[in-house]
């Protein structure tokens, strides 16, 4: 049957409220926004068209937005040190924010966030963030390279905008679409994205959280970890899930339908690695669903519930009663964890694809794919994510070839017709020696199992597809047992062998699908409620 908000009507309404919510959103702003757009005049280009548009649509709901255009060569350009066509100069009497290309796909959200940051004019940035800042006593000028297609992008853009709203007379922003100036992301040998960079050095590779974003642009180097020096903020709740991926949300659905208290915390993208997968074809209720889309619904849906805390991550756990778990941001007091931490891309291991992480070795399609358009590139791998990945880089116009170790591909068969189809090449029981490149990739050294044969492959980039590890480092650091396997060793009930906290998902290993991920969730959602209502390490204590 289907739900009530399904119906035609109730979208309309649930439509006319955002609406009439985002209006009243703008009409709070105390001054309007000055909106300055750079172009070539008679110029026919998409992300020129495609920014007009998006301003108009937003005039057409607020006149708290003022809109002018110039030409490149005007000499306002020269003023506020325009360049590229087309660049959006944001309230320029009050931040240094440039926009270079236009927000189009995800860049959307970030766009939005960025009126309410200006139109606000406070950053929102966490007080461990606003204390790093005013830490800084350089000016700090800096670069965020995203992509439209990118489900991380929004996190790290966001991230520096704030910064930007922050400290106007310190910090200078410039977003830059890397689909609409592929050049400048060739010049920063910035070759996925995203990738922050400040005053010229590389300070973030991949979506930050906020507070470990502050902290790089501090230090102007990447930091790994933010661990806040106060107790600023502290949350009391039943569970705390860890992890926002299908396994997460749907456990959050399920303990606050029980009535338990619940938050959910994910680092980085909502939706883990369906946010990154570009088809969905096994998920029960849809034919074909984009990742992107199934996220959407998947966390519309867990929002109508539960409490998610993006862009945090659990950087430790003391079990006890109550368990503390600390963020980077803030400390949860619990009486119970669900570790859904899922699952990362497997690495190579090849001389070469450290070093060139981000130049040219990539482990995300999706998200960088739009970068190698008419570029040579070589998929390594050979199950479902590797073909899945090749087709959607030849759709995008990007040359591909597999290159896998074994005589056969184990994906499936529907796959690999689609492959053969698409006419895409695949070389046989080959390895992956060595990645070239001083500063980016430029070839490959293959050697092949069967002959020992090697040869040297030019290509401009490497996707990396060869299977996902469990994130597990956090369930060690506490002292929760591991299988043989190396994933979390969990009873039928999925529980782990430290009290109170539970796993659901890839992190127990197992099929590694979507949906058995939200099984696993709902399943260990049911244990913590029957187990709070009378708590196992209690009746066996
Ligand atoms: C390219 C690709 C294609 C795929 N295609 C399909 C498909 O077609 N059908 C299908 O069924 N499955 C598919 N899968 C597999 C499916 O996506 C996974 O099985 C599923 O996402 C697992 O869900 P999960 O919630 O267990 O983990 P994940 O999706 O991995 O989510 C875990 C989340 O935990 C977060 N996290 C980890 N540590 C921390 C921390 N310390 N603090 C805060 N957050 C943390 C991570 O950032 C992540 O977002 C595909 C996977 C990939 C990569």
């Amino acid at each position: 049957m289907a739900h009530p908000s399904d119906s035609p009507e109730i979208q309309d309404q649930d439509a006319k409220q955002a609406l009439e919510k985002l209006k009243k959103t703008f009409e709070s702003f105390s001054r309007p926004i000055d909106l300055i757009l750079f172009a070539y005049p008679a110029e026919d280009n998409p992300f020129t068209q495609a920014i007009r548009q998006v301003i108009r649509a937003f005039r057409q709901i607020t006149d708290k937005i003022a809109f002018r255009e110039f030409s490149l060569d005007h000499e306002l350009a020269r003023k506020y040190n325009v360049a590229y066509s087309p660049t959006l100069v944001v309230a320029p009497e009050r931040y240094q924010i440039h926009w270079i290309g236009a927000p189009m796909g995800e860049e959307g959200r970030t766009f939005l966030e960025m009126l309410m940051l200006v139109g606000r004019g406070d950053s929102g940035l966490s007080q461990q963030s606003r204390t790093v800042i005013a830490r800084i006593a350089e000016p700090r000028d800096v670069k965020v390279f995203v992509s439209p297609s990118c489900p991380y992008c929004p996190q790290e853009a966001v991230n520096a905008l704030r910064a930007a709203v922050e400290a106007p007379d310190r910090i200078r922003l410039e977003i830059i679409d890397i689909q609409c100036q592929p050049e400048i992301a060739d010049e920063y040998e910035a070759h996925s994205v995203p990738q922050a960079f400040a005053n010229d050095v590389q300070i973030g590779l991949g979506a930050q959280s906020e507070e470990v974003f502050c902290a790089s642009l501090l230090k102007l180097e990447p930091q790994t970890i933010f661990i806040p020096e106060s107790d600023a903020e502290l949350v009391e709740t039943d569970v705390v899930i860890v992890g926002g991926g299908p396994a997460g949300l749907t456990a959050g659905i399920y303990t606050v339908r029980s009535g338990l208290k619940t938050a959910v915390i994910e680092r980085e993208a909502l939706g883990g690695q369906v946010a990154t997968t570009p088809v969905v074809e096994n998920y029960p209720g849809f034919t074909q669903v984009g990742g992107k889309t199934l996220v959407d619904i998947l966390v519309t849906h867990a929002l109508e519930y539960v409490q998610i805390f993006q862009g945090e991550e659990v950087v430790d756990i003391t079990p006890g009663e109550p368990i503390v778990v600390q963020t980077s941001r803030r400390k949860f007091k619990t009486r119970t964890v669900i570790l859904a931490t899922g699952a990362s891309h497997r690495q190579l291991g090849a001389p070469g694809e450290k070093r060139l992480a981000g130049r040219g070795v990539s482990y995300c399609a999706t998200c960088d794919g739009p970068l190698f358009r008419g570029r040579r590139t070589i998929v390594v791998g050979g199950g479902d994510s590797a073909v899945t990945e090749a087709l959607f880089l030849q759709n995008m116009g990007v040359e591909v070839t597999i290159v896998h170790r074994r005589d056969r591909l184990r994906a499936q068969a529907h796959l690999v017709k689609n492959l053969e189809d698409a006419g895409i090449p695949v070389i046989w029981d080959s390895e992956v020696e060595e990645i070239l490149g001083r500063d980016r990739v430029t070839a490959v050294r293959l050697v092949n199992r069967k002959s020992g044969e090697k040869q040297e492959l030019a290509v401009d980039g490497v996707f990396v597809s060869i299977g996902y590890v469990p994130t597990v480092g956090l369930a060690e650091k506490i002292g929760v047992a591991l299988g043989e396997d190396g994933y979390i060793a969990r009873d039928a009930r999925h529980r782990t062998t430290v009290a109170g906290i539970y796993s659901a998902g890839d992190v127990e290993g197992g099929y590694k699908q979507i949906v058995t991920a939200a099984g696993q969730g709902a399943e260990a959602a049911m244990s913590v409620f029957e187990d709070l209502v009378n708590p196992y390490w209690k009746r066996e204590g």
